[in-house]
């Protein structure tokens, strides 16, 4: 079974400005591991990205963005392409995060387009997939799951999943405070690994928790057979929590 390098993302949002990321970065690069160490994303907002390349150049910190656009380039108004996302030094990208899909209409079938499109640019896809409460609360999580999953990653051939990174957010654990236990993670994780691997991949895909994650739980949540790191979003927008969560990886 190949060795998958921890894996620990952090998703700012719509915070910072670009005077905030560089004082963010400031702080955070010196205590952040080398390649040797768990593999760092940092995915500013677009107009921080430059500043943020800039920034983590010299270092084993890579950048990504929040979404990209399926086209290379069109009459798509508001819309940022992977060659832009590339020309910025940009190197992975989140796709399908629930606040798009939920607030800005993101739906699979746009999915199926773009993990394709950022993978054939040379981006690292982190794919957000994740279930409702409702949905958790009616037995639906394995059914939802596998219905995202083999949407978004329909045209993806088996020798590309090891390039995917999976993100499982449960909804109801997004910004909440309420943190999925290890072992409900772990049951999301492992199914998601089995059905990538009866797609011909999964045992080099990295596979990773989010929602809720702190200094305080991260290692538990990191400890469990398959999680491989975790995407981080309000513990990450303070560089000694975003740390103390990379060092627990
Ligand atoms: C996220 O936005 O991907 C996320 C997991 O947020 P939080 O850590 O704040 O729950």
């Amino acid at each position: 079974m190949p060795e998958r390098r921890p894996y620990v993302a952090a998703n700012w949002k719509m915070h910072k400005t670009v005077e905030e990321a560089e004082a963010f970065l400031g702080e955070f690069l010196p205590r952040a591991p080398g390649p040797e160490g768990p593999e760092v994303v940092i995915c500013p907002s677009f107009l921080a990205l430059r500043a943020a390349v800039a920034h983590c150049a010299g270092t084993a910190v890579r950048v990504a963005a929040q979404n990209m656009h399926g086209e290379a380039e069109g009459a798509f108004t508001g819309e940022v392409s992977a060659p832009m996302l590339l020309e910025a030094g940009v190197e992975a990208v989140v796709l399908g995060h629930s606040e798009r899909r939920q607030l800005f209409g993101e739906s699979d079938e746009a999915l199926a387009g773009k993990v394709p499109a950022a993978l054939a640019a040379g981006l690292e896809p982190i794919l957000c997939v994740g279930e409702t409460e409702e949905a958790r609360d009616t037995g639906q999580t394995d059914a939802v799951l596998e219905r995202q999953l083999q949407a978004d990653l329909a045209e993806v051939e088996s020798g590309g999943l090891g390039r995917v990174v999976v993100a499982y957010e449960p909804i109801w654990a997004i910004g909440t405070g309420r943190t999925a236990t290890p072992e409900q993670a772990q049951e999301a994780i492992g199914f998601i690994r089995d059905l990538l691997r009866a797609r011909g991949g999964g045992d080099a895909t990295r596979i990773v928790y989010g929602g809720s994650v702190k200094p305080g739980n991260a290692a538990e949540l990191m400890a469990q057979a398959d999680i491989d790191g975790a995407l981080v979003g309000g513990a990450s927008l303070d560089p000694e929590d975003f740390a103390a969560i990379v060092d627990a990886a």
